[in-house]
């Protein structure tokens, strides 16, 4: 332990950023008590039982899951990485039209392109233009520590010539949205699986990346899913000495002279520390916590203005089949449904399946989760959540309504439903704070995407001793992205202490 400096902290949030930025501190001497205001450690990254299935509610692709990437580094630092069995698909998607027609996204980009090109010949240029975009984006890596000396130095060379050679073309791709690079083929099949597949205002440049990870095969799936990943970090922040206070809601910051000194929780007690990191929402944290008095133009310009990863409604279905047929992918299978139909706030015309045939652990031998996420609208589901009746029975109708569109596309599959869970944003606000049930945080769209090149701040203005780490500083949110977020708090705090910052492996 290093005491040559004021080392206690409070972190509100035991999240992957929280839990990161408390691994961090605790690796440079720095003493750290988190209180989280659920039971369980993790925020979004998490699942949950039900009927002898495990929900999954948060993993499709884990980005720098490849021993080989310099993003790995990372995991091994916080402990996720080891013993963590990856599976790597080779699909990344399946979608049907209403004739049956089935466009595959393949996460190898010389697959995918063929499989586009012969899918819609006419939309050659586009296809190119999607699948060169992706070629770009291939050496982005950054040097790992395992690699030698002359192996890192040439990875940084790489890094540095791909950022000099396609500067313009990446400012490019960022400008686009999917939506408007969708609108350029002629395939309706296409076109609207590019539109929807991701979010249609968000920029196309991180779906390029994505796919560029999914082909150099860093960017699996870790078998379990969620919550071990989850709870691999709660116990290295707690092998590494920090304390977490489940059950303990932060209601206040506590400011004296405009320096943070601890926290009020909402039973009315209170705790002090020499700095206090907020991991939890944004908005939450300057709004309410800290009641809108600190922070400037600049800080509230993205609670104004920017959109956010829409809340979802996220359906788990436990069933009693297995779907041997049906190909492994990463971020499932969607299909067109007969006749249009209203489920929750909106008219659907489309299902977004996400089958776990690639996870066993998650049901009993023989059975299968399914997860259905479905765009919702948030203050839809708050009006209705004031009459808990009326909420319970439209949950209710959610499950049945969906469960009679998988049987369009899986016949029988009513008879083996054995379990039907829903979550609403209200679910999401609940067990996370998460603003508007958002569960990405930030969209990154044309408008915000500078943000890419300089972060947002992690500190208030007017505020010292006070520091901010997740998804409501991080645009585009994202497991990988928490943890950065946490270890670059942490290193940033270090600087400020005269500490050099370092890392336990
Ligand atoms: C359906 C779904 C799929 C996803 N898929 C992927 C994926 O494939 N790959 C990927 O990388 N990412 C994915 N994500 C995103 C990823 O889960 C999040 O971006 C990330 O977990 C955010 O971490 P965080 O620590 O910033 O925030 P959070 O996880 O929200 O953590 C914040 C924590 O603060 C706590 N808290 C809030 N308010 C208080 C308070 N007042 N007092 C005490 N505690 C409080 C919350 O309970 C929570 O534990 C997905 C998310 C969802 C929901």
């Amino acid at each position: 332990m290093n005491n040559s400096h004021d080392d206690s902290m409070i972190i509100i949030g035991a999240g992957f950023a929280g839990l990161a930025a408390g691994i961090y501190a605790g690796m440079n001497g720095y003493r750290t008590q988190i209180f989280e205001m659920h039971d369980k450690p993790g925020g979004l990254c998490t699942s949950w039982k039900r009927k002898g299935y495990t929900i999954d509610g948060c993993i499709h692709w884990l980005v720098g899951s490849s021993s080989k990437s310099g993003m790995h580094d990372f995991w091994e630092e916080v402990g996720i990485a080891q013993g963590r069995k990856i599976i790597d698909m080779e699909e990344y998607m399946h979608v049907e039209d209403a004739s049956g027609r089935t466009l595959v996204f393949y996460c190898n980009v010389d697959r995918l392109e063929k499989g586009l090109l012969d899918f819609s010949p006419q939309d050659e240029k586009p296809i190119r233009e999607f699948t060169n975009g992706i070629r770009m984006c291939l050496p982005f890596d950054q040097p790992s520590k395992h690699d030698s000396f002359p192996n890192r130095l040439y990875k940084q060379m790489k890094l540095g010539s791909m950022f000099i050679r396609n500067g313009s073309q990446m400012q490019k791709w960022m400008k686009i949205t999917c939506e408007d690079f969708s609108a350029r083929f002629k395939d309706p099949l296409l076109r609207e699986a590019l539109r929807e597949m991701w979010v249609p205002e968000f920029s196309m440049f991180f779906m390029l990346f994505t796919f560029a990870y999914l082909h150099n095969k860093n960017a699996g799936y870790p078998l379990g899913g969620s919550m071990p990943m989850s709870e691999a970090l709660e116990k290295r922040y707690k092998d590494l000495g920090g304390s977490i206070n489940y059950g303990k809601s932060v209601g206040k910051i506590l400011v004296e002279g405009n320096r943070a000194v601890g926290v009020r929780l909402s039973d009315g007690t209170e705790y002090r520390s020499s700095r206090v990191i907020s991991a939890a929402d944004g908005y939450t944290t300057i709004f309410r916590m800290l009641d809108n008095r600190y922070g400037d133009e600049k800080t509230r310009e993205p609670y104004e203005k920017w959109p956010l990863f829409y809340p979802i409604i996220y359906a788990g279905i436990g069933v009693n089949r297995t779907f041997d047929d049906v190909p492994l992918s990463v971020s499932g299978f969607s299909f067109h449904l007969k006749n249009p139909v209203e489920i929750g706030d909106a008219v659907r015309k489309r299902l977004w399946v996400h089958i776990y045939n690639h996870d066993p652990s998650l049901s009993p031998p023989g059975k299968t989760v399914l997860t259905v996420m479905l765009e919702t609208n948030y203050d839809y589901w708050k009006k209705l959540h004031e009459d808990k009746e009326a909420y319970r029975r439209k949950k209710e109708e959610t499950g049945r309504l969906i469960i009679d569109q998988l049987e369009q596309r899986f016949p029988g599959i009513t008879a083996q439903v054995e379990m039907i869970d829903i979550a609403t944003p209200m679910t999401f606000d609940r067990y996370t704070g998460n603003w508007k049930g958002s569960f990405e945080g930030w969209l990154i769209t044309p408008e915000n995407s500078s943000v890419i090149m300089k972060p947002m701040i992690q500190t208030l203005p007017g505020l010292q001793q006070f520091y901010m780490c997740g998804q409501w500083v991080e645009p585009g949110g994202g497991l990988p992205t928490a943890i950065m977020s946490g270890r670059r708090l942490i290193k940033s705090i270090c600087k400020e202490d005269g500490i050099k910052f370092k890392t336990i492996s």
